[in-house]
Parts: C-alpha cells; structure tokens; sequence
C-alpha cells in the first residue's frame, strides 16, 4: 500500500499512455544502480479521498525546518489542475530514488501542527486497526470547525517600518500623513487601519499613502472573533455539596491513585452498581491530576451530558471545557484552541472527546463504558473506548471505565488481566436497591386494555398519591409502530427500505426511522382503497395518551429524540422534573440513563423484550443493561424506590437477573453463550457491508469479494469463518440493496490481516455504482 512516489499511482490511472513513452525515452540508470540521496527532505503526504496514498514529496528548502508531522499541506497530485490538500504524517532526510523524482510541495498550510506526535500515532493506529483512510481519521480527529478556522478572520495589522521612522524621512511626508505616522509610533504597539484611523481622527486616505509609500509595514494576523456565549443553564437545581467519601469511594480512589503513580497506562473498570457515587471517584482522581499540574478527558453519552453532569464538574474545576453536538462551529473551535494551549483542566463530552487536544494529559475517564453510542456508525468506525485504551497506553496514564453494567468486553478483561476490577457493590448510605416486581403480560388478569397493566397502573396512582415522581420507559418512538389494512393486509412501508412506516400523530406522519422517508399518513388503504386502516404497535406519542387519560390530574412530559429536536429542550424538560413540575416523565433510553432525582419513587417499564428478540449476539445484553439502567433511577432519596418491569418473557435469564441486580449472574450466564459461537468478546467479528442500486450486481459483487477472502485466508493459513454474503435484517436501505459478510476468528490480529489482504486494490467497476464499508468490532448488526 505505501507508494514511494505519488505520480506512480496516480499516474498509472491517469495518464498510463503518456508513461509508457516516457520510458521508451528512459535515458537514467536503472533501479539497482540508484543511490541514496542523502541531502533531500521528504514529507509523507495522505489524503482524504482517493486515491488516499501515502505518497512522498519533496520538502521545498525554505519548509524543512517547519513542516512537522501534524500539518496540512498542498501538494500536486496525479493530473488534477490544482494542488490538494494532504496532511503530513512523517518527514525525514534521504531519499531512495533519482533526484528530481519527486514532486515538491507546494504550501504548508498551518504554522503549528493541529495534532501532537502521539496524536499523530494515534492516527496511524486508528487507521491501521479499524481500516480506515489515514487522511479521513485525521478529518476525524480534527473538528471541521478548526480546520476551516471558525469564528476567527484575518486582520491586517501596521507597524511603522524602522527605516523611515527617523525625523528627516517623517518631514518628508504632508501634513495629515505625518500626524498619522507620528501617532502610530507614539502607539508603540501593532494597530489595525481602522483603529489609527479613529485615534489619529484621519480619512483613510493618509493611511493608504502611508503605505504605499512604504513608511508602513503590514503583517496578517487570524484572531478569534468573539464567541458566542453557550446556551447552558449552570445547573439544573441540584444542591451543590462536596461529600465525605464513602469506605468503597476511599477504597477505589486509593487502588486509582495506584495506577497513576505506576505510569504503566493501566485499565480500571469501576464496577459499581446504580447510585454508588462513581462520578464523586472519578472528580476526586481528576482533582489529582490537576493537582500534579495535569489535564482529564471525561466522555460520557451524549444523552447524559446533562446540566446535572455538567454541573457536578464545572463546581469542582476552574476550567471545563464541555463539548457536546449543539456547539456552533466557532464555539468548537474556540474550545479546541483552549484545550491546545492547555487553559482546560477537565474535558467533559461525548465520543469524540478522545480526540481533545489536551497537552498534559494524565487520566482518561469513560462513564457508561458500555454504551452504544461510543461507537461511531460512520467511517472511521472506531469505538472510543479501544481509542481511549490505545491513547493511555501509550502515554502510560489510566484509563478508567465506569459502569453499572460493564460491557462483557471490559468484563472479560478483568478476567484475563488486562483490565482491573474496582467494585462498589453499595449504594451511597446504604441505600437499598429498589424492588423489582415482574408483571407477566401473558396472563390475562394482569392485562387491561392499552399498554399498562392493573398492577403497574395501581402503582403509578399510589406513587402520584405519595407526591412521588414516576419513570415509564418504552423504546419506541412514535405512536403505532405499523400501518396495516384489516381488509388486504396491505402494510404501508418505505419505498427505499422496506420497512413498515411509523404513524406520528404530531403531524399526521407516516415515517420511516431507517431513512428519514416522511408522508402525510394515508386515510385509507393505499393498496385496496378500504376505509378504516388500522394503526398497530406501541410508540411514545400513544403511551403519552393512554397516560394523559389514565390520570387526567398528573402533569406528563415526554422524552423521545422527536420532542428533543430543538436546542435546551432536554434540559428544560429534565429542570422541570426535578423541580417537580413534572410528576410522570416517560420516554424512550433518554430516561433511561444517569438521571440522578431522590424523588423518582416509581420506574415502570412498559415492555422489556422490544430488544430482546433482535437477530443480534448483544440482544439479551443490551436488554439487562436497559432494565438495570433504568430500574436505577428509582431508590436514590430516602423514600425508597420500586421498578415494575413488564414482559413477555419472565423467565429469560436477563430480564432475571436484571430483577434482581445481579450483574454477575447475568455476565456469567452470558458468557456460556458467546463462548459456543466465539462471539466477542471471546472471539473478534468484523463485519462488510455491501450495498447498491441493482440487486443482483451487489451480490455479485458480494460473492467476488467472498472470493478474494477465501483466497487471504488461504494464502495467510489464517483461521478465520466467513458467513455470507447474505442480506442483513435491514435488506435495503435509501434505496440500496444491502448484502453483508460476517467474518469472525478469535484472532482479531489475522481477521484484521486477511480483510486487508483481500480488499487491498480491491476495486469495482464505476458502472456497477456498489459500495462496501468494512466495521472492525461491529455493534450495530442491522
Ligand atoms: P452513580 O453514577 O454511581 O449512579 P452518582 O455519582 O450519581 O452515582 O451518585 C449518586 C448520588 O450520591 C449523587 O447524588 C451524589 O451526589 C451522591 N454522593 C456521591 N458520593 C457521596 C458521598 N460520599 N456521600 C454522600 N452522597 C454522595
Ligand atoms: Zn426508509
């Protein structure tokens, strides 16, 4: 893949004719007798399209000393008229080739490189691991906002050129210019022209002469404009306290302290169950940090980056830079440039605070390592926790892994030493967890009309009685899930993805939640014209009616991403609870996760199987940690807290030992059954998406892609099963047909070698119009 010259490639599509003659007029040595040029400076270029390189160039003399790994850059590329942009990964002196070979830069576009050497690494590494493009990783790694230089403009600044500022050059000048000049040097400091111009009370045009005549030097400076204040409230309400730790608190924090001062870039996982005070561990190690002069990064889901969260941190550090998706882009990169200077003690966001720029860095922190959102579902399709694991390894610092139910991936780390196991079994003041009852939607009694059932009804009037604050959790959005004709059958679904529309009753919507396919929703039957078309399925908006009629006196807010669209609406719904303006909030996993309100007596979940039959190895884990997560906003006052969970499927060992708290019960049972197939994290899988326009075409495509991993393997002797190519769950997507290939080894090291192998210079005909997409250590298996 590494090309030593970008013509070679480029060339070779572009311009094959032309080279050939070139070597028929081949009047240099040939190759064996090439020397190395010692004296040449060579930069390492990629890019962020194809072709991606690397590629060589020449560095122009007057660039050696400044281009650095990290850098942007315009070089020439194959026939293209202009220069593109590339970033720099490596420079170095000497260069094996004839002299005059290589293409030479044609600009260094920044003054500093945007990341440090071990960013740089870091790149290399994401790029390498998950098969990636190392210019889009960079394109990753830096926010689109620094790279265009958001909320910044370049201003002129003049100073008064040193030559002229004598007294004889001065009476040379007429009178307005020469006031100007004078005040300009009196100033002693850079000013811009509009400035001098108001307080040397001049036109512009003495300014102008001034610098045309040369008695004025002009230098260019970018700035940052003002920036935009953000549109957080401080806090939500919570009371603001700094606690005595607690004996496990004072426990983890010394085995954390531990793995600082070891500098060997350990792994912790901070086991501890809903309530037991992990974000007081992690402010207590961060404080630390920032002790020893050192910065953290904290990510937690962008869902629990809440005015709570943000809170908790902003009352304990001077500077926090909190970086969530509603930033404007000159916020971002005001932010970015803060970190980089190393203003910022404590980073708090989302996945892609990873990345932060943060100099001294000393501690990385993830809470709710096992969420889902830490993968990202687009290239690079990296999982900031892997990222996280090889950004403190190799600056030797920790990395501590928060969670209530750990991902069985950390899970099996501490039992194979890779990771070490911190548990707090305990809720802060003893606290009891809250009582699980499971209600048996198969059982007729239990069943009234609608989605709840008598005993959760009973429940949600007590707890309103009480002036208690109730959860209902349900994972659907929307108010039917399906369309249907009772006449024909006939279900109304998306054009381009074949899945069944949800009715939205805001609007009178049919949509489709793959794509964002949107249509009034049909009065009757589109195929048989019948007139009474019936609306099947539970989502959020038909929850909320059935609770709004059911108790007519409670005052309900919902929480789903349809009502979170606009900015601050979260926080607002999320104040108003605590506040107890709001005595029912329910929703779809929003609610599910970090919410912390001693007044939530009452957690119901309307139905805990939604995830659970999904043609997917994580299902039954993905449904323990969504009942545990939530049965866990209940039981955090002194009043106690219960959790009605409501199922299809009592019995299921998930949805049992999330009754029951029991984390270990469920990981150990969990593990038997990944470990019959060597699913993660036993073994490694990696999947390959294939879509197109043409069915057939895209599997062929498919099937010739099987071909040539058939034949890596064969050629590695690597030990990795093919599935495939078949269609997924989702078989069509916006209009593509969709094929993928599953490939699992419990090597991840030659599953990883073999797709390259078989994907290096792998190309398809332009007029097919199919693409792949390769996902190392997929969790979405849609
Ligand atoms: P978790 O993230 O483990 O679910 P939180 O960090 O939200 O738990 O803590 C639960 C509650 O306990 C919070 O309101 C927090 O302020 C409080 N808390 C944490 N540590 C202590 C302590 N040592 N003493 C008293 N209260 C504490
Ligand atoms: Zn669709």
């Amino acid at each position: 893949m590494f090309t030593d010259d970008a013509d070679q490639e480029a060339a070779k599509k572009d311009d094959g004719a032309k080279a050939q003659q070139a070597e028929l007029f081949e009047t240099e040595p040939p190759p064996w007798e090439l020397t190395v040029e010692d004296d040449i400076a060579v930069g390492r270029i990629v890019f962020s399209e194809a072709p991606y390189g690397p590629y060589d160039y020449q560095i122009p003399e007057a660039e050696r000393e400044h281009l650095k790994p990290g850098m942007r850059v315009r070089v020439p590329l194959g026939k293209r008229r202009h220069p593109m942009m590339g970033w720099c990964i490596e420079t170095r002196i000497g260069y094996k080739g004839k002299r005059g070979s290589l293409r030479e830069i044609v600009e260094v576009l920044d003054d500093e490189p945007l990341c440090d050497p071990a960013l740089v690494r870091l790149v290399l590494w994401i790029s390498h691991y998950y098969q990636a493009p190392t210019g889009q990783v960079f394109d990753t790694l830096i926010p689109s906002s620094v790279r265009s230089n958001a909320g910044t403009r370049e201003r002129a600044y003049l100073t008064p050129n040193p030559d002229r500022s004598d007294e004889k050059s001065i009476e040379l000048l007429p009178k307005k210019q020469q006031a100007a000049f004078r005040f300009l040097i009196a100033a002693g400091r850079p000013m811009t022209a509009s400035e001098l111009m108001v307080h040397a009370k001049c036109t512009r045009g003495p300014v102008s002469g001034l610098q045309s005549k040369g008695y004025i030097d002009v230098s260019m400076q970018r700035e940052m404009t003002a920036t935009t204040p953000m549109r957080w409230q401080k806090n939500d309400g919570e009371s603001q306290q700094t606690h005595v730790p607690s004996e496990e608190q004072t426990a983890a924090l010394e085995r954390i302290s531990a793995a600082i001062e070891s500098g060997t870039g350990k792994t912790l996982l901070l086991h501890g169950v809903t309530g037991s005070g992990k974000t007081e561990v992690y402010i207590k190690a961060i404080e630390q940090i920032v002790r020893a002069g050192r910065g953290a990064i904290v990510m937690v889901p962008e869902i629990s980056l809440t005015p709570q969260t943000r809170g908790r941190f902003e009352r304990r550090f001077e500077t926090v830079a909190v970086l969530h998706s509603q930033m404007t882009p000159s916020e971002r990169h005001f932010q970015w440039q803060r970190i980089r200077r190393g203003e910022v003690q404590v980073v708090v966001g989302p996945r892609s605070a990873v990345f932060a720029p943060m100099p001294r860095l000393g501690l990385i922190v993830m809470d709710e390592e096992h969420d889902a959102s830490f993968k990202q579902n687009e290239q690079p399709r990296y999982h900031a926790r892997k990222v996280a694991h090889a950004r403190a390894m190799s600056l030797g610092i920790p990395l501590i892994l928060g969670s209530a139910t750990p991902s069985m991936e950390t899970w099996h780390a501490t039992s194979t030493g890779h990771a070490e196991l911190i548990p707090m079994n305990e809720r802060i003041n003893q606290r009891p967890m809250p009582s699980v009852e499971l209600v048996d939607l198969r059982i007729r009694d239990d069943r009234t009309r609608g989605a709840i059932s008598r005993p959760l009804h009973l429940a949600v009037q007590e707890t309103l009685n009480e002036k208690g604050q109730v959860i209902l959790l349900l994972n659907r959005r929307g108010f039917a899930t399906t369309i249907q004709c009772p006449s024909c059958g006939h279900v109304v679904a998306c054009p381009d993805c074949d899945m069944p529309l949800t009715h939205h009753r805001d609007g009178g919507k049919a949509c489709c939640h793959y794509c964002d396919y949107t249509i009034a929703t049909p009065p009757w039957c589109p195929a048989c014209r019948f007139d009474g078309i019936r609306y099947g399925g539970l989502g959020t908006q038909r929850l909320e009616v059935e609770v709004k009629a059911r108790f007519p006196d409670a005052c309900i807010a919902r929480m789903d991403s349809d009502t979170m669209k606009r900015p601050g609406s979260h926080q607002r719904v999320l104040s108003a609870f605590r506040s107890g303006e709001v005595n029912i909030l329910l929703g779809t996993q929003m609610i599910a996760k970090g919410l912390d309100f001693p007044n939530v007596l009452l957690v119901g979940v309307i139905n805990a199987d939604s995830a659970l039959h999904f043609p997917d190895f994580r299902a039954a884990e993905r449904t323990f940690q969504l009942v545990t997560q939530v049965a866990g906003r209940t039981g955090r006052g002194d009043r106690g807290g219960r959790v009605i969970v409501q199922t299809f499927s009592p019995e299921h060992p998930a949805i049992q030992a999330a009754s029951r708290h029991d984390y270990h019960q469920f990981a150990t049972d969990e593990m038997v059954n990944r470990r019959k197939f060597n699913y993660p994290p036993l073994g490694s899988v990696a999947r390959i998406i294939i879509r197109g326009v043409v069915e057939d075409v895209t599997e062929a495509v498919a099937d010739s892609l099987l071909g040539r991993l058939e034949a890596a393997r064969q050629a590695l002797g690597s030990e990795v099963r093919i599935l495939g190519p078949a269609p997924p769950p989702i078989p069509k997507l916006r209009g593509k047909y969709r094929f993928h290939l599953l490939l699992q080894s419990t090597d991840s090291a030659q599953l990883g070698e073999t797709i390259r192998r078989a994907t290096d210079s792998f190309t398809i005909p332009e007029k097919d119009d199919v693409q792949y997409v390769v996902d190392i250590d997929p969790i979405d298996m849609l």
